[in-house]
Order: C-alpha cells, then sequence, then structure tokens
C-alpha cells in the first residue's frame, strides 16, 4: 500500500474502533480523536481551529460540547479547559482528549449529570496551545525539564500575554475605579505576540467565557490570580485580586475533588525530607495557592483571562512528573475526573440574568456588585459586562449581595440577591433599565414612567453605591 493508502487505513481502524486509548497522542492523531468524538456525538459537538496556527503551522484545534454547537446562548455559561500551554507539560493535553471521549460517551449513555452539564453550559476544550513545543519535547526523550516548554521560536507562551497587571496594580495606586476589560489601555507590549499567543488571545475575546482552567505540570495545585507580585517581589507576596473569595472557591474545587492534590499528608512534590519548609508543600494548604504567594510572573494567560474578558482562569498544576509514562495515563484519568468534571459546574455558581430596555437587550452594560454579607459592605472591584444578548454572568460565593447593572444613557438599577451554597444553576437576576432621556423629552414629565409603578425592578440611589464605594477605598489609604 501507498503510505497514503495507509494513513487512510489507520484512519478508518482508529474510527470504527471506537474505543479511546490511553497514551500519548502526537499532532497528527490528536485531530483524529477529536474527529471521532464528533463522529459519535455530531449533535452534541463540533471541532473548529482557532484563527492562527503554531510557528510550525500546527492548526490549534479546539472540540466544542453543547446542545447548540457554534452558538452562544443566553443564560448558558461558557467555560473552556487549555492543555499543554508548556509542550513539555502533557498530562492535560491527554486528560483533554479522555474527557472529551468519556462526554461523548456518557452522554450517549444518559448520564444524567452529564446530560445535564452538556445542556446548560458550551465547553470548549483546546487539548494543545503548543504542539510544536510538545513535538520537541518528544523528540527528544520526553525527560528534559525544559526542553519543549517554549514555543518553536523559544517564547514562553505563559510570559507572553499583554501585562495587564501592571495596570491595574497602576489604577489601584492611583485610586481610579477601572477594573475590567484593561486590553484597551494598553499602550505597550514588552514582546511581541507568538502566534499561538495570537490565536489564544483572540479566541478568548471572542467568546464570552466565564470560566477556564489552563494546565501545566510539574507540581500538584490549583493556582488562583494574581500570578504577579504587586511590589515586584519574585516570590512569597500573597497577590489578592478583587473577587479573591471565589477564587479560593474555584481551586477548591477542583483540588477537593482530586484524588490527593488536596491531601494533608501527601508528600510536596519538590520535597526531599520531612522538611517541608525548604519548599512549597500545597498538599498541607488544601491543594491550592495564589500565584504570586508561590512565585510571580509576568504575561501569564491566568491574570489576562480576567483582566482583559469576563473569564475567571486558574492554573491547574496537574502533578510532579511534567511528562508522566503513557501507562500512568489512564490512573490519572482516574484521579483526575471528578475534578474536571466537578470544575465545569462551578460555571454556574453566583448570579446571572439579562439586562435590557423596553427595546431589547444591552450590550456592554456593566454588572457591579457590593458583597453585603458582614457588617460592612465590600464592593468587588471588577465589574463583569454584558454580552451579545445583554446577558451575563457573575461568579460569587455564597452570602448576600448588591448587584447594579448600569449603561450610560439609563438609570442604574441595583438588586439584593442571596446566593445559596450548592448551586448547579446560577441565581436568575434579570434588569429592565430605564433610559434617562424618558424622564424629560414625553408628557408624562413628572409621573412615574410604566414599569416603575410596581416597584420593580427596585431603584437605589447611585450615591449610595459610590459613597461605599469611597469609603471602603479611604479605608484602604
Ligand atoms: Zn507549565
Amino acid at each position: 500500500m501507498t503510505s497514503m493508502c495507509l494513513y487512510l487505513f489507520f484512519t478508518f481502524l482508529i474510527a470504527v474502533s471506537g474505543e479511546f486509548v490511553w497514551k500519548h497522542h502526537n499532532n497528527e492523531e490528536l485531530p483524529l480523536v477529536l474527529e471521532e468524538v464528533h463522529e459519535k456525538c455530531p449533535n452534541i459537538t463540533r471541532i473548529y481551529a482557532l484563527t492562527e496556527t503554531s510557528v510550525n503551522n500546527v492548526p490549534l484545534y479546539v472540540i466544542e460540547f453543547s446542545d447548540t454547537p457554534g452558538f452562544h446562548q443566553p443564560y448558558k455559561p461558557e467555560v473552556k479547559y487549555v492543555g499543554n500551554i508548556h509542550g513539555n507539560e502533557v498530562l492535560g493535553r491527554e486528560l483533554l482528549l479522555g474527557l472529551a471521549y468519556n462526554l461523548c460517551e456518557q452522554y450517549i449513555k444518559n448520564d444524567r449529570r452529564i446530560r445535564a452539564l452538556i445542556h446548560s453550559t458550551r465547553i470548549h476544550l483546546l487539548p494543545s496551545m503548543n504542539p510544536d513545543g510538545w513535538q520537541l519535547a518528544t523528540a527528544t526523550g520526553a525527560k528534559d525539564y525544559l526542553i519543549g516548554r517554549t514555543n518553536h521560536h523559544n517564547v514562553d507562551l505563559n510570559r507572553n500575554f499583554p501585562d495587564l497587571d501592571a495596570i491595574t496594580f497602576e489604577l489601584e495606586r492611583q485610586g481610579i475605579n477601572h477594573n475590567n476589560h484593561l486590553l484597551r489601555d494598553l499602550t505597550r507590549l514588552a514582546a511581541p505576540l507568538e502566534p499561538e499567543t495570537r490565536a489564544v488571545m483572540r479566541w478568548i475575546m471572542s467568546v464570552p467565557f466565564v470560566l477556564s482552567a489552563a494546565m501545566h505540570g510539574g507540581d500538584l495545585v490549583a493556582n488562583y490570580p494574581y500570578d504577579e507580585s504587586r511590589s515586584g517581589a519574585p516570590a512569597s507576596e500573597y497577590s489578592a485580586s478583587p473577587d479573591d473569595d471565589t477564587f479560593r472557591e474555584l481551586a477548591m474545587a477542583y483540588a477537593s475533588a482530586h484524588a490527593d492534590m488536596a491531601s494533608a499528608t501527601r508528600k510536596g512534590c519538590h520535597t526531599t525530607s520531612s522538611d517541608d519548609s525548604v519548599a512549597f508543600n500545597f498538599g498541607k494548604q488544601g491543594g491550592v495557592t495564589n500565584g504570586a504567594a508561590w512565585y510571580s510572573l509576568k504575561g501569564g494567560m491566568q491574570d489576562f483571562n480576567y483582566l482583559a474578558t469576563n473569564a475567571f482562569e486558574i492554573t491547574l498544576e496537574l502533578g510532579c512528573e511534567k511528562y508522566p509514562a503513557a501507562s500512568q495515563l489512564l490512573n490519572e484519568w482516574e484521579r483526575n475526573k471528578e475534578a474536571l468534571l466537578a470544575f465545569m459546574w462551578k460555571v454556574h455558581i453566583g448570579v446571572k440574568g439579562i439586562v435590557s430596555d423596553d427595546s431589547g437587550f444591552i450590550q456592554n452594560a456593566v454588572v457591579s456588585v457590593v458583597n453585603i454579607t458582614g457588617p460592612v459592605p465590600r464592593p468587588i472591584r471588577h465589574d463583569v459586562t454584558t454580552g451579545p444578548y445583554g446577558d451575563y454572568y457573575r461568579l460569587l460565593t455564597p452570602g448576600h449581595y448588591e448587584v447594579t447593572a448600569s449603561h450610560p444613557g439609563y438609570f442604574p438599577v441595583s438588586r439584593v440577591v442571596t446566593v445559596p451554597h450548592h448551586q448547579t444553576s446560577a441565581h436568575v437576576l434579570n434588569f429592565r433599565l430605564e433610559p434617562t432621556s424618558s424622564w424629560f423629552d414625553s408628557s408624562s414629565f413628572g409621573v412615574y414612567p410604566h414599569g416603575l409603578r410596581d416597584g420593580q425592578p427596585r431603584i437605589y440611589k447611585r450615591s449610595l453605591f459610590q459613597h461605599v464605594a469611597r469609603a471602603v477605598l479611604q479605608r484602604r489609604d
């Protein structure tokens, strides 16, 4: 047979065998696995490639799971997993291929939980962001701690994103409450963007992601923002984001559902003796860490997601070994599969809803939140914005909140809401905004306009929120 015939023959074999094999899938096999899943589950999957390829022209393939593949729907939050960002850290890549296979298989078998997840969520899996690095790491024996980490231009992709932390820290210092979608405030890049970085940036700017995890290896811990320290300290400086409570809950959701990420009795990856003080033993802190409290980095993907978009991303270090042997992969799947699902369900915590006016959706409305659970109201200084259908998703931990929707040209509206424990669907909180002009341009001036008469939604004074916000800011100074 010619090589082309052989290739087609093996493609056929894989397609008909239908069984997922736990092994290291190379860059040619990776899309075949996705294709096989799609053929098995055509109505709930779609395969697409990001807008740009790797330096060596390998497409960056994504498989999407949804009951409306290819379309965003209001009230349906979007979640993503990104694997193999460092080419020599390969477990995430195989776990995502296995996850794709298993989501499809369990869906067909009518697994109630998987069907509920896929019907309520749009899921995107990018098994490999760095196929060129994977190729080099694999070709050189998959042994080295560094070979294959970077892309083909020798650039570390998890240092190549625009440094928006620097912008948010500067705005904090100046007391300016501009705290989201900071890419438009960027004035310079520390380095040119690599094609893989650009492809992922375009992706995350164009899909309204709510939740995300980036997969790495070399330790066992769920790491959450910020990755960059405020002072410039290289390590050991806790760098809390405004959503520190929520990020901790997200990271703990993965860690505690993993076989032993959160185990206090396991050995740390880099501890050589019983003396844990010489290196971090993350099991003893619940399997989670703030990024900069471990070590500080600039240009990471995690903080970029949070500061450029509405997405909350954490970073998963999936194991001590960066390139585990193929024989360990099935066991690693067993150790991670509950965590992979538990984390995706977290896209359904908090509140969600639609912001509209009499004539339809309002895009880019700002949704801001004050935590009023304790005696002192605490504004969460990170607003989210509404998407293509005027829809928003605000991940929150259990508690009481005042949520305010605003948009230029409208009176802001605030409502108080309680976020319960154990949510499998976010609390729905819709807002109907009244244009400021309608108070002046009609003969009904001085009369309550329609829609307000029944007292829903409640209108608070904007000045009250600003008063609270200012008070807390001054306290910080
Ligand atoms: Zn890594």
